[in-house]
């Protein structure tokens, strides 16, 4: 160590030596900035970089011992062999190379430590190549443990700093540490190489003219390493830029709706978090617009895809030119849009509400489509309405469907009293369609007896669903939410496909009775399932009926009753459920055969206060017999009502006094499970009293 600083000391110039420090702290700086954008290239370009960071290192290694050498006081004349000079220039340029290429090679830092210690060799070849090309007109000694310290402590030093580099811990310090690391490997490894040389010359050198050269020649170098690494550090920024504009494009890119060139949903949620967090910076108020619009179907359907896009197109550009420039209008998807405005109070919101309604209702005169769309708008004011992004969206989305419910001309604001409603629904569809997926809803089974024997005839599926905070919640509350959200359909084919596998599992080869809904009824493809599903489970045709309201029939009645002909032709029955309570127009049973009407059980309960109730029920009886179509009377509680529709001569009833409705495992007894269905004629059911307890 002493003897290495007594070399730098007394056989060094100092100003050399402050230049050599400088080129190589400059030249480390880069070659480390520049190997970052190597790691972060990848393929072909990673590979140009290595090249670049190469280029770089090496100059700076081999202009730090260049100058240092014409810092050198040799005592003796000196001739510098211009190929071994060139030639060592070259092997420290390919050796980094090589060492960073292996660096990068592996994603572990022990390839990063061999890439660095082959970093350093090349450092220390590259000096004693130089060396070698350094002819001095005298006798050198060389110290051995010197000559083989030298490459170690670069190796060593090089290969630290390509760890420090490659290892994520340090963040962005590792750049200085990694640059320090190299400046102290190279300077290391040189001077202890040069304390390793003993020179005894032959003739004394001592001319200063010889001195001045070397130092203009020390210069001259240091300007060309400094030109060089400038000219890297000019590529790195250029790349640099370059990749930061491909990246903001990308990005926009990412964030436009390719139809309408508006901002689309992840760039409306990034905006709208930041646009919060400044109104609220800010003291202002935000308002969130929700728009839908309205007969946008309906071009689609009728006017097709090309107008239904040129329409989507036309108003996203009005809209945005009927904004103020600060404010942000962006299409989520399909036909849904949604604008931020910022405000001080609500009246303020008045005039642009007033000029997005302009938009969206003024004509549109395309091509492939005229008319005006027109749209449904719910607003929704941070901070009075909701504090965080997600809450604000939702209560924007519910004022604007109660807007699109009310047919409403006018935007709707939010209101917690009216809208409160409205999520609560929202909060159970989201619930009711997890427990769909996660099969959580359950079948139970009730009863259809014989009056006079209290013969089970048939057992109706009814939907439980056992909410896991609200409880039991009935059929008549989610079964609406599920029709407004639109999984009605699934639901219902979920019920009748687990009916069917569960009635071949009684003991008893008794009906079925499965309610569908009018969304099931209307979409195309009730018969197919029903196909599908007496196939797929094996139920004998003749066991399934379905029951259906005359509510549901009439909201397509010609095609619905079309469906259910063809569905009856299959040998699958067809009840009349819940009769009374609706039309009860006499012309759809003359439309249709049902092989069965149910009474509604709200005539049951008035049995025996009510003369109408019994007037109704006998006329509904006689209109059975007359039709000779079985009647059955639902909602049978009292042996009092029972007794009544004995004597009026109802054949069939439901109702807890025959049997509540209970699941699978309680009708079925573990022995008739095992041994399945048998094909037991109806009157082997089993008796009430069996099926109430
Ligand atoms: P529904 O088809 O008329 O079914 C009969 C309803 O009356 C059932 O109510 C049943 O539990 C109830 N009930 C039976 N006997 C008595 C009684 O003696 N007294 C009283 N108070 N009620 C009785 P639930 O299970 O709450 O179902 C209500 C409605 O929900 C059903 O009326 C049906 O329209 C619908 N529903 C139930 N399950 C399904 C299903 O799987 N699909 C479809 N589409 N609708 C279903
Ligand atoms: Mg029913
Ligand atoms: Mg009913």
């Amino acid at each position: 160590m002493l003897a290495v600083a007594r070399c730098i000391a007394t056989e060094h110039d100092a100003s050399m030596i402050a230049l050599a420090v400088l080129v190589c702290s400059l030249g480390t700086v880069v070659v480390t900035q520049m190997f970052e954008q190597a790691r972060a290239s990848r393929a072909m370009a990673r590979m140009c970089w290595i090249v670049l960071t190469s280029v770089a290192a090496g100059a700076t290694i081999w202009c730090t011992h260049f100058v240092s050498m014409m810092g050198y006081a040799a005592n003796a004349a000196v001739r510098i062999d211009p190929l071994l000079t060139v030639f060592s220039l070259m092997v420290a340029v390919a050796g980094t190379s090589l060492g960073l290429w292996v660096a990068l090679a592996g994603a572990a830092l022990r390839s990063a430590a061999i890439g660095g210690a082959l970093v350093g060799a090349a450092a220390a070849a590259m000096h004693f190549l130089g060396m070698a090309g350094y002819r001095l007109d005298g006798l050198i000694h060389w110290r051995l443990e010197y000559v083989a310290t030298a490459p170690l402590l670069a190796m060593a030093l090089a290969g630290a700093a390509l760890v420090v580099l490659c290892g994520e811990r340090l963040g962005r310090a590792r750049i200085p540490l990694a640059a320090g690391l190299l400046v102290a490997g190279i300077l290391s490894m040189h001077f202890t190489a040069m304390t390793a040389m003993e020179v005894a010359s032959f003739a004394p050198d001592e001319s200063s003219a010889n001195s001045d050269d070397r130092h203009a020649l020390g210069l001259a170098t240091a300007l060309v390493g400094v030109i060089a690494m400038a000219a890297s550090i000019a590529a790195a920024l250029v790349d640099r830029r370059t990749r930061a504009e491909a990246f903001r494009h990308l990005r926009r890119l990412a964030m436009t709706d390719s139809l309408t060139g508006l901002t689309n949903r992840p760039g409306f949620n990034e905006a709208l978090t930041s646009r919060l967090a400044a109104a609220e910076r800010a003291g202002t108020k935000l308002a969130l617009i929700a728009i839908d619009l309205d007969r946008f179907k309906e071009v689609n359907d009728l006017y097709g895809h090309k107008a239904g896009d040129d329409v989507l197109a036309t108003l996203a550009r009005r809209m945005s030119e009927h904004l103020r420039a600060e404010d942000l209008i962006a299409r989520l998807g399909g036909d849904e849009f949604v604008a931020l405005v910022e405000c001080r109070n609500r009246e303020e919101l008045l005039v642009p509400l007033g000029r997005l309604e302009a938009a969206l209702t003024a004509q549109v005169d395309l091509e492939g489509f005229a008319g005006s769309v027109g749209a449904s708008i719910g607003v929704a004011v941070y901070p009075d309405d909701a504090l965080t992004a997600e809450t604000l969206s939702t209560n924007a989305d519910l004022a604007m469907y109660r807007a699109k419910r009310e047919g409403a001309s006018e935007p709707c604001f939010y209101d917690a009293g009216i809208d409160e409603v409205a999520r609560r629904r929202t909060e159970l569809a989201h619930d009711l369609r997890i427990a769909v997926q996660t099969g959580k809803l359950e079948l139970h089974y009730q009863p259809q007896s014989r009056v006079r024997t209290g013969e089970v005839i048939g057992y109706e599926a009814l939907l439980r669903w056992k909410h896991p905070t609200l409880g039991t919640v009935p059929p008549s509350v989610f079964i609406p939410v599920a029709e407004e959200h639109g999984f009605m359909v699934t639901l219902g084919e979920w019920v009748l496909r687990q009916a069917c596998a569960d009635a071949t599992k009684w003991p008893r080869a008794c009906k079925l009775s499965v309610n569908v809904s009018s969304q099931q009824l209307n979409k195309p493809g009730l018969l197919e399932l029903c196909e599908r599903v007496l196939r797929e489970t094996g139920l004998p045709t003749h066991r399934l009926e379905l029951e259906l309201t005359e509510t549901a029939i009439m909201e397509n009645r010609e095609r619905g009753l079309e469906v259910l002909r063809r569905i009856q032709a299959l040998g699958v029955s067809v009840a009349l459920d819940d009769f009374g309570t609706g039309y009860s127009s006499l012309e759809i049973m003359r439309r249709f055969r049902f092989d069965k009407i149910k009474l509604d059980r709200f005539f049951a309960s008035e049995l025996g206060d009510s003369n109408q109730a019994l007037a109704i029920v006998r006329a509904v009886l006689e209109l059975g017999r007359s039709m000779s179509i079985p009647v059955l009377a639902e909602g049978i509680e009292t042996r009092k009502q029972l007794d009544i529709l004995i004597r009026e001569g109802c054949e069939e009833a439901q109702g807890y006094l025959l049997g509540r409705p209970v699941p699978l495992e309680s009708l079925v007894d573990e022995d008739a499970v095992r041994s399945g269905p048998r094909g037991y004629s109806m009157t082997d059911c089993p008796s009430r009293t069996a099926a109430a307890q």
